[in-house]
């Protein structure tokens, strides 16, 4: 078959959500999130940082 469907991580784009919420931890401003975010978890909600940074301190996937 000829379709030509490879899928190139050219320009891969997610999909954002924006909005404005503040991360729990550093108090940062997140004006985006790459998921959307659970109403019941607002307030749990990490910035970029943080959210690396309990990652890799914890190294657990979820
Ligand atoms: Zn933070």
């Amino acid at each position: 078959m000829a379709f030509n469907n490879r899928n190139g991580n050219g320009g891969f784009q997610r999909e954002m959500v924006k909005g404005e919420w503040k991360c729990s931890k550093c108090g940062a401003a997140i004006t985006e999130l790459p998921f959307k975010p659970d109403p019941a978890r607002l307030d749990q909600l990490l910035c970029r940082d943080c959210h690396r940074e309990r990652r890799m301190s914890r190294g657990d996937y979820r």
